[in-house]
């Protein structure tokens, strides 16, 4: 089994922002010989995240984020941590920070629906993302 492991960065643009990443996935397993297996998409940051969902309708990543600011909204009595962005590490927490994604006959399982999304919650910043390809 074949291990390749690649990262990227992104400049995210606002406080909360979810950015569509699988072009850049896709051509990073693309360059590898690797036909079939699976690809790792992680994020090694505290306060933002990956995810799956639409990429077809921009009004699903709006609801989402939407829905997160609802569930937690940046102040709220009680938080401890002194940074101010409890809120972001709770989503980071809550939305993760990686995915899988299965590769076969060279192309990502992804549905006609699914994109790869980069999740900003603590923006804006510079990010990366590691990719690790395996496989045949
Ligand atoms: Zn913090």
């Amino acid at each position: 089994m074949n291990i390749i492991q690649e990262d990227f960065r992104i400049s995210t643009k606002s406080r909360n922002q979810m950015i569509d990443i699988t072009s850049q996935v896709r051509s990073l397993v693309g360059q590898t010989s690797v036909t079939d297996g699976d690809v790792i998409v992680y994020c090694p940051h505290t306060t933002a995240a990956i995810t799956i969902n639409e990429n077809a309708d921009p009004s699903v990543m709006h609801d989402i984020l939407l829905t997160l600011e609802k569930l937690l909204p940046q102040h709220r009595s009680g938080y401890r941590h002194s940074e101010g962005n409890s809120d972001s590490h709770c989503k980071s927490s809550l939305v993760g920070c990686s995915e899988q994604i299965l590769i076969k006959g060279g192309s990502l399982q992804l549905g006609t629906w699914q994109g790869i999304f980069f999740c900003e919650f603590d923006g804006p910043r510079s990010r990366k993302v590691i990719v690790q390809v395996r496989g045949e």
